[in-house]
């Protein structure tokens, strides 16, 4: 095996010859080295895509902090190179290597990838190909690092099935503590790398596919997916924390630029909005949330520890969060002065947000978001979001008065149902809008419109809906670009190749292995860059692989079909989102169940870790009945 030592050496070589080397060497503020040889278990923690962007990934800094305070284990990161040094490296015989020990990854026991999203998985193939690891699971031996994953992707696993040992599903803070548990124990007992896999598979929340078999119709949707080992989970209940731990608070400061440098602080976690096309929104439940003091002492420490002058108080719906007044109020007092920008992403549209933004005022930088989502009060309520027209536009024109210049809007087209009248109405909108900026503060006014597309994305009512096509995509957005020119408007949009490639990725089945590892073979890389999609090698792998991608994507599901991602439980009941769907299809919508609890299968999912953690810690209701144990005994 090359030797650290080795690595460097080539390194110094090759490093002055490609774009940004600050993503190769590691030694920032923060990164913590301990001693190779006296650590028991050697975890590398990556991101398959580069330092820029996997450096502000808040999963991976939450699971670096808590496995490094572990005296017997280490954590490490590694990041994919750029396209310039993965040819250099590949030229000089270096292998990936984590940044802090320089290690190459094959070195280490356990490899954790970090997939957020599905455009990563060519990435991930990259990753251990340069880190000379077999792809395949199935050609991995006991001598191998064990290979697992998580993140939001992982909810519909099967695509990546023949690459991931096992996958955590759902939030890792303890979970990984039992993965650590379980691969020292197997390396003590010296047996096969199948034990190995047996015993993660017993830990609620891992799914190993190896142990699972699925059998398909004749019309090619799935029959079954039963367990083919007695002792693994069946169905794999995603696992949540029933308090949030202390946020990380020793966040690693990059050396170069990178797309966040910030603290990042989750002040809650979950929502109870139930947007019908929101995945995180589905799959996070239930909401949780941090105290004040909590979240304050966390911005305390990071600021202490790393310097950084942008605090992110993160969340998917921040008007949400019980004490929210207090909170900006607090943190606005305490931080005037000192030159901090604080965002708070994801606000309501009202003017309670607006009041909320303007205690921010000091840090205000950029233009004001808000994301409607559709333009018309009927497509709103099909998508549960509902919100009068006449609030939208009482809330920009707040926003103008109040001395922002530039507001930007969030839609999303190809909802179901969506006619091109509709995505009009997204342009009209947009021009009524615009007009309460120049009413307000003339020719300042600006407006930026980002136009994403719909998938239906596992796990959520609208699982059973199928996607517009490239061409009704091109279509709506042409709409969109002929209507909405002004010089003041900015209009920008998702590629229809990106968006199809994420639908296909992110509702297939263990068939779209092949396709990815033929995509792959075909040059496929990058393929979250709008710039690096090469859709022909897609396309050339599903022909190779005698895949219909329309299957995944193009065609009317009926209501009992089995999904591919039906043996991973949210928590949320398919019966539950069902209903849901039959409601979006009359219109009706669904109140936040904060005010009014809906049983989506949450509480009876998570009834005893609800139990152990009583009160106001959740925004679901207590549960009332005994534990099982107790229920059960005899009178
Ligand atoms: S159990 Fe009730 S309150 Fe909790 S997330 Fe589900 S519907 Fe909302």
């Amino acid at each position: 095996m090359i030797t650290p030592a080795e690595i460097q050496t080539r390194l110094d070589r090759i490093l002055p010859t490609v774009q940004k080397p600050g993503r190769y060497t590691g030694g920032e503020l923060n990164q913590v080295v301990k001693g190779w040889a006296s650590i028991e278990t050697h975890l590398a923690l990556v991101f398959p895509d580069i330092y820029d962007i996997g450096m502000s990934n808040l999963g991976l800094a939450i699971l670096y902090e808590l496995i490094n305070q572990r005296s017997d284990a280490l954590a490490e990161r590694a990041y994919l190179p750029w396209i310039d040094m993965d040819a250099a490296m590949r030229r000089t015989g270096i292998p990936l290597y984590s940044l802090e020990s320089s290690f190459p990854l094959s070195a280490f026991d356990i490899l954790a990838f970090t997939l957020p999203y599905e455009t990563l998985y060519t990435n991930v193939l990259s990753t251990l190909d340069l880190a000379r690891i077999p792809l395949f699971n199935k050609d991995r031996h006991e001598t191998d690092p064990l290979v697992i994953a998580g993140g939001h992707a992982t909810f519909n696993p099967e695509p990546m099935y023949s690459f991931i040992d096992a996958f955590v599903i759902g939030e890792g803070e303890e979970v990984i503590h039992e993965i650590i548990h379980a691969y020292q124990n197997w390396k003590k007992t010296n047996s096969l790398r199948q034990d190995l896999l047996i015993s993660l598979s017993s830990i609620p929340g891992v799914y190993v596919p190896y142990f699972y078999k699925v059998t398909y119709k004749q019309d090619r949707t799935i029959n079954l997916v039963k367990k083919i080992e007695e002792r693994v989970n069946f169905p794999v209940r995603k696992r949540i924390v029933g308090c949030l731990p202390p946020p990380p608070t020793h966040f690693i400061v990059p050396n170069i630029e990178t797309v966040h440098n910030r603290i990042a602080v989750e002040i809650m976690r979950g929502c109870t909005r139930g947007c019908r096309f929101c995945h995180a929104g589905m799959v996070s439940r239930p909401v949780r949330e941090r105290s004040v003091e909590q979240i304050l002492h966390a911005i305390d420490e990071s600021l202490k520890n790393t310097g950084f002058e942008e605090i992110g108080l993160l969340s998917l719906s921040s008007s949400d969060y019980t004490n929210i007044s207090e909170l900006v109020k607090t943190v606005a007092e305490k931080f005037s002065g000192k030159h901090l920008g604080i965002s708070l992403p994801s606000l309501r549209i009202d003017s309670f947000s607006v009041d909320l933004m303007d205690l921010l005022k000091e840090s205000r930088h950029g233009g004001f978001t808000l994301a409607p989502e559709a333009a018309t009060e009927h497509m709103r309520n099909i998508i549960n979001k509902p919100l009068s027209t006449a609030q939208l536009l009482d809330t920009a024109h707040q926003i103008y008065s109040r001395g922002w210049t530039t507001i930007k809007l969030y839609f999303m087209i190809g909802h179901p149902e969506e006619t091109l009248e509709d995505v009009r109405a997204i342009a009209e909108l947009c021009k009524a809008v615009f007009a309460q900026g120049r009413q307000v503060i003339g020719n300042r006014a600006k407006l930026n419109v980002g136009v994403s597309t719909f998938i239906p994305k596992p796990h959520t009512p609208f699982q059973w809906e199928s996607c517009d096509t490239v061409e009704q995509i091109q279509a709506k957005q042409s709409l969109l670009k002929q209507e909405l020119r002004h010089r003041n408007i900015k209009l920008t949009w998702t590629d229809p190749h990106v968006t199809l490639l994420e639908a296909w990725l992110s509702r297939g089945d263990r068939r779209l292995s092949d396709v990815i590892f033929q995509a792959w073979k075909n040059g496929a890389r990058f393929d979250a860059w709008q710039d690096q999609l090469n859709f022909d090698a897609w396309n050339q792998a599903f022909t190779d692989c005698q895949i219909d991608p329309s299957f995944y994507t193009h065609r009317n599901r009926s209501i009992d079909e089995v999904f591919p991602w039906d043996h991973i439980d949210t928590g949320v009941r398919k019966k539950y989102l069902l209903q849901d769907f039959q409601l979006s299809q009359v219109s009706i919508t669904r109140s936040d169940c904060r005010q009014q609890c809906f049983a989506c299968g949450i509480l009876p999912a998570f009834a005893n870790i609800r139990r152990e953690n009583p009160g106001d810690l959740w925004m679901c209701p207590e549960v009332k009945s005994p534990p099982k144990a107790m229920a059960l005994k005899p009178r």
